[in-house]
């Protein structure tokens, strides 16, 4: 249940309110709103319902929230959240942009890397050290000694780290590293690892899983934001479809729908929506069309020989265009890239 207090409320009236919450034993979140604060009551729905808030004074309305998020439900943050990673923020006007190799395969190449998609506008850099691979033979990534490179990366240009944390085992080691935990789409609902990165205090980018709905995508932001932490940002890198001619199908739909629905921000992925380079350029710029908050794209000096993805993975001039691309469409809709 939503319950907006009364901003001119007395403070007796609002104890009132907080002892009826404490003896039903519910559990309350506060956010600002434009009238006062906006609490999201979670407990037992018979109980909220007898409690009778319309009837406090402190209170202006009750909202049931019948979807079960809560916390990422927009009644909650009528606001757009607005997600910040170092001086960066996902769900502002500016939209950052993602980019580096599927996998960080060795330190020359990444610190190269590195510097061409900071050249091209990247602000973020991504790299996976612990790899989700579909056959146990392929490469697993390199662990830490690719986390370790990483932050040298960093430190050369300034550029935030994102990469992939697939073990709740691994998420303390992750963290020293990076500056955004990524969940990718095959851990979607490994619920403990969910909880261990809401209890880790770093920004997180947690991405749709292959066959995800709306509402379970947005239940497995509530395991993170229900754990402390409101830093998420939701990542759609597209979903099985019947259709082989693309690796996976990019739902941008599934943008308007998550700013309806929640206030938190989407980043979309044309690399792995689409599989394939030759239409990684007008999705990204769709993608920025249709509202998403971040870009996030693959990019790989010799993708013939990369270690995994190099078929979406673009070369770094090419990378360099497609920023030049998206800056007219973001620019259209009042964004910027
Ligand atoms: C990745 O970002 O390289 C990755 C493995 O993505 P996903 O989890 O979306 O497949
Ligand atoms: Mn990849």
């Amino acid at each position: 249940m939503i319950l907006h207090v009364k901003r001119n409320c007395t403070a007796a009236q609002r104890r009132k309110l907080d002892r009826k919450l404490a003896l039903i034993g519910a559990t309350v979140y506060e956010s600002p709103g434009s009238n006062g604060r906006i609490l999201a009551v979670i407990g037992n729905p018979k109980e909220l319902r007898a409690a009778g808030f319309d009837q406090e004074p402190a209170v202006s309305r009750s909202i049931p929230i019948d979807t079960p998020y809560k916390l990422a439900n927009r009644e909650f943050r009528p606001k757009n959240a607005v997600v910040h990673v170092g001086d960066l923020a996902f769900g502002g006007t500016e939209v950052p942009v993602i980019a580096g190799p599927c996998s960080v395969e060795n330190r020359t190449d990444l610190l190269a890397l590195a510097r061409a998609v900071k050249k091209g506008g990247a602000t973020l850099l991504r790299g996976g050290a612990f790899k989700p691979r579909t056959s146990p033979y392929s490469f697993q990534g390199l662990g830490e000694e690719g986390l370790s490179i990483l932050a040298e990366a960093r430190q050369e240009t300034g550029l935030m780290i994102v990469t992939e944390v697939m073990d709740t085992r691994d998420v303390d080691l992750v963290c020293r590293y990076a500056d955004m935990l990524q969940v990718g789409a095959r851990n979607i609902q490994n619920f403990n690892l969910l909880k261990e990165v809401g209890k880790a205090g770093k920004p997180v980018l947690l991405k749709r899983g292959m066959m995800t709905t709306l509402k379970e995508f947005l239940m497995s932001a509530e395991y993170i934001l229900s754990n402390g932490n409101f830093d998420v940002v939701l990542c759609e890198r597209g979903i099985r479809s019947f259709d082989t001619a693309t690796r996976n199908l990019l739902d941008l739909t599934i943008v308007p729908l998550i700013h309806h629905w929640s206030h938190l921000p989407v980043v979309v992925d044309p690399a792995h929506g689409t599989g394939d380079t030759r239409w990684v350029p007008i999705m990204a710029r769709a993608g920025i069309a249709a509202g998403a908050d971040g870009l996030m794209v693959e990019v790989h000096q010799d993708p013939e020989n990369a270690y995994s993805d190099g078929d979406q993975s673009l070369l770094p001039d090419d990378f360099a265009s497609l920023m030049k691309g998206l800056r007219p469409v973001a620019k259209a809709i009042g964004r910027k890239v």
